[in-house]
C-alpha cells in the first residue's frame, strides 16, 4: 500500500470506530447531528470537495456528485448513520480498487522485469556502474552472471547461457559466444560477457518493449470507449430519474389520489436509487481486464500494442501467413547446382558476391553456403528487386541472381528444375549460367500451430508466398494450411489481402502474420498485423500491432486464446454489473431495497468484477 492508500485506510478505521461509538449513545437533536458530522467529514471531506469542484467546472454528473447528494440527502432526512455509512463503504470500495489497480500494474512490471538499472563499464581495471542511458554506442560493457543485459550489442569476449524467458516466455536457455548478437533484457546466467554496444539504451530492444507496454493502455478498445460514452449519458439520466422519483409519485398521490404525499419516504427512495446507480464497477473493471490481458500475454512473450488490438484479435476468423521465416525457418540449404557452365564453386561465388548487400533469407543462406569472406570491392551497382532477386556488377561482369521472373524480365532463357525446392537462377552478362537448388525447413511447431488455430475457431488459414508453386504447395500440404497463393510479388500480397478483406463478413477479422522483412505493407493493411521473431528486428516491432517475441508459430493461437479469454471476462463484467444494477434500481424504486443494500451491492459488484478482471493475467498452458 502506498502512503495515500494508508491515509485513506486510517480515515476508514477512524470513521468506523466513531460511528460504532455514536450508535450506542442515546443522542438527540442538534447534538446528535453535530457528533455524526465528525465521522462524516473525516471520511467524506475529499468526496464533497471533488463534487463541489465538479459543479464549479460544470462537470456535474460524476460518482462524487452521486455520493455527495445521496449522503447529504440522507443526513437532511435525519438518517445520519446511513449517510455516514454509505460514504464509508464507498471509500472502502475506492481503496480496494486503487489497491487492485496498483497491484496489477506492479504485476505487469514484475512480469516485464527487464528494465536494467545499470550498466557495468570497465575503467582503469575496475568495474563502474553507470546509468545505461549514458553509455555511448560502441562502448564495451561487462555483464556478470546473474545480471541483466542492459543494451543491445555484440559479444566480444566470453561465452554464457542466456535466460530469455522474460522476453520470449521460453524457458530453455540460449547459448551465446563471441561474435553473437545479444539483445537487452536477457539475463546472463553462467559466464562473464564483454559486449560492444551497437545501440544506445533508448534504441535498444528493452527500451522499445517497455515503451510499447507503457503506451498500450492509451489505445482504447471499443468496449472501453463504449463505457465512457455510456457513463456520460447514464449518470445524468439516473440523476433526473432520481428527481422524478422524489417528486412525481408524491404529487400524484396528493393531487390525483387524495392521499398523504409522504415526501420523506420518496426522497429516501430517490437517494437509494442514486447510490445504487453509481457505475464504479464498470468504469474500473474494463480497463483493468484489458490491462491484465496485455500483462498475461507479455508474460508469454506476446506483446500487444493496445487493448483495441486485443479486442480485434479475439474476433479473428482468417489468419494469413507469409511463408519464408514465418512457417519455415528461412534458413536455406543448398541441395544442388545444375546446368552450370562454370564450376560450382565459381557459380556460388558469383551468387554470394551479387547478394553481398541483401538481408533476404535466401541471400543470407547463399553467403553462408559460400562460406568465405566477401570482398565488397569486387561488387558494384547492386540493385535488389523485391520478390525477384538482385542484379549487380561483379568483377566487371553484370550478374543477375533470382527467380524466373527476374530471368524473364532480363530476357534470359533459363532451364527449369523439376525437383521440389526454391530455385535461384543465375545469369552472367545476359547469358544463363545455371541454377542453385535450395530448400528451407518447416518450423518445428508449424503443423501443431495450424491445428491449434483451427481448434481455436479460425475459419480459414491462408498462406501467401513469393516462392515457386511446387514449394508452396508442398509446405501447405505438410502443414494442413487450407489455401495457398504462390509466386506473388510483395505488392501482389497486399492485393490478395485486400481481396480477402472484401470477402469476410460482419465482425470477422483478418490477421496477417509475417516476419517483418519486406512485408510491412501487408502487416499494416490487415485488420491486425502480427510480426514474429521480433528479437533483433526493429522493423517488425514498428510495423506490427502484435509482436511475438520469438519465432514460434504456436504463439499465434496462444495470443488468440488470451484475447478471447480477456474479452470474455470484459463481457462477463459488463453483463454482471449492469444486471445487478438494474435489479437493485428496480428494488430501490419499489422501496424494497434500502441504502444499506444499495451500498453493499455497489461495493460487492465492484470487488467481484475486479477479482474477475485479474483472472485475465493468467494463461492456461496448452
Ligand atoms: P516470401 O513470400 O517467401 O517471403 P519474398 O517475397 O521475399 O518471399 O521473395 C519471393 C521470391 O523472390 C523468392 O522466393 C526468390 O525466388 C526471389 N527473391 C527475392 N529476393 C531475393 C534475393 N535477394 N535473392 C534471390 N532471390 C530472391
Ligand atoms: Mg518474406
Amino acid at each position: 500500500m502506498n502512503k495515500k492508500q494508508k491515509k485513506v485506510l486510517f480515515r476508514i478505521i477512524l470513521a468506523a470506530v466513531l460511528i460504532a461509538v455514536l450508535s450506542f449513545l442515546p443522542l438527540k437533536g442538534y447534538l446528535k447531528f453535530g457528533l455524526f458530522m465528525v465521522p462524516y467529514l473525516v471520511i467524506g471531506y475529499d468526496i464533497l470537495i471533488k463534487a463541489g469542484k465538479g459543479i464549479l467546472n460544470r462537470q456535474v454528473f460524476d460518482e462524487n456528485f452521486l455520493m455527495a447528494v445521496a449522503t447529504v440527502g440522507a443526513i437532511i432526512l435525519g438518517d445520519y448513520k446511513e449517510g455516514v455509512a454509505v460514504m464509508l463503504f464507498y471509500q472502502i470500495g475506492e481503496l480496494f480498487q486503487s489497491y487492485a489497480v496498483g497491484r496489477s500494474r506492479r504485476n505487469i512490471s514484475e512480469l516485464m522485469d527487464i528494465r536494467p538499472d545499470y550498466a557495468n563499464v570497465e575503467q582503469n581495471g575496475t568495474l563502474e556502474k553507470v546509468d545505461p542511458d549514458e553509455v555511448k554506442t560502441g562502448s564495451i560493457i561487462v555483464v556478470q552472471p546473474g545480471e541483466k543485459v542492459p543494451i543491445d550489442g555484440i559479444i566480444t569476449e566470453g561465452t554464457s547461457s542466456l535466460n530469455t524467458s522474460a522476453l520470449t516466455g521460453e524457458s530453455l536457455p540460449r547459448e551465446a559466444g563471441v561474435g553473437d548478437e545479444i539483445i537487452s533484457g536477457c539475463i546472463n546466467m553462467t559466464g562473464v560477457l564483454k559486449i560492444r554496444t551497437t545501440k544506445e539504451f533508448g534504441e535498444s530492444t528493452v527500451s522499445k518493449i517497455l515503451d510499447m507496454v507503457e503506451n498500450a493502455s492509451s489505445k482504447k478498445s471499443r468496449s472501453e470507449n463504449f463505457i465512457s460514452r455510456f457513463a456520460r449519458i447514464y449518470t445524468p439520466a439516473v440523476c433526473y430519474g432520481a428527481v422524478a422519483l422524489a417528486v412525481l409519485p408524491p404529487l400524484v398521490r396528493m393531487l390525483a389520489m387524495g392521499l398523504t404525499p409522504e415526501w420523506g419516504d420518496w426522497i429516501y427512495r430517490a437517494l437509494t436509487f442514486l447510490v445504487i446507480s453509481c457505475p464504479c464497477a464498470l468504469v474500473i473493471s474494463i480497463p483493468l481486464s484489458f490491462f491484465a490481458g496485455i500483462g498475461g500475454a507479455s508474460r508469454e512473450g506476446v506483446l500487444v500494442k493496445g487493448s483495441n488490438y486485443l479486442e480485434i484479435l479475439s474476433q479473428v476468423k482468417y489468419v494469413v501467413f507469409d511463408k519464408t521465416g514465418t512457417m519455415t525457418q528461412g534458413v536455406f540449404e543448398v541441395n544442388g547446382i545444375h546446368h552450370n557452365e562454370l564450376d560450382k564453386e565459381t557459380l556460388l561465388e558469383y551468387a554470394a558476391l551479387a547478394e553481398s548487400a541483401s538481408s533476404h533469407p535466401i541471400s543470407v543462406s547463399l553467403k553462408k553456403a559460400y562460406g568465405k569472406a566477401i570482398d565488397r570491392t569486387r561488387v558494384e551497382d547492386i540493385k535488389e528487386i523485391s520478390g525477384n532477386g538482385v542484379t549487380a556488377n561483379v568483377d566487371g561482369k553484370s550478374v543477375a541472381v533470382g527467380n524466373t521472373k527476374l530471368m524473364e524480365s532480363l530476357g534470359v532463357a533459363y532451364k527449369d528444375c523439376h525437383q521440389v525446392g526454391t530455385i535461384v537462377h543465375i545469369a552472367i552478362d545476359g547469358a544463363y549460367a545455371g541454377h542453385i537448388l535450395i530448400s528451407d525447413t518447416i518450423k518445428a511447431h508449424a503443423k501443431e500451430a495450424i491445428l491449434a488455430l483451427h481448434k481455436a475457431g479460425i475459419a480459414n488459414t491462408i498462406m501467401l508466398t513469393g516462392d515457386r508453386k511446387n514449394v508452396a504447395d508442398y509446405v501447405a500440404e505438410e502443414l494442413g494450411i487450407q489455401t495457398v497463393y504462390s509466386e506473388l510479388l510483395p505488392a501482389d500480397k497486399v492485393t490478395k489481402v485486400e481481396e480477402l478483406l472484401e470477402r469476410k463478413e460482419g465482425k470477422e477479422k483478418l490477421a496477417f502474420v509475417g516476419d517483418g522483412i519486406n512485408d510491412a505493407p501487408v502487416l499494416s493493411r490487415a485488420d491486425i498485423g502480427i510480426a514474429m521473431g521480433a528479437l533483433g528486428s526493429d522493423a517488425a516491432i514498428e510495423a506490427a500491432d502484435v509482436v511475438l517475441m520469438d519465432d514460434d508459430p504456436l504463439k499465434i493461437s496462444k495470443a488468440i486464446r488470451i484475447s478471447k479469454k480477456c474479452v470474455r471476462i470484459v463481457y462477463e463484467n459488463i453483463y454482471f454489473a449492469i444486471g445487478i444494477k438494474i435489479i437493485c434500481l428496480i428494488l430501490g424504486a419499489l422501496g424494497i431495497a434500502n441504502m444499506w443494500l444499495a451500498i453493499f451491492a455497489d461495493v460487492g459488484v465492484m470487488v467481484i468484477a475486479v477479482l474477475n478482471a485479474i483472472r485475465a493475467l493468467f494463461v492456461k498452458k496448452l
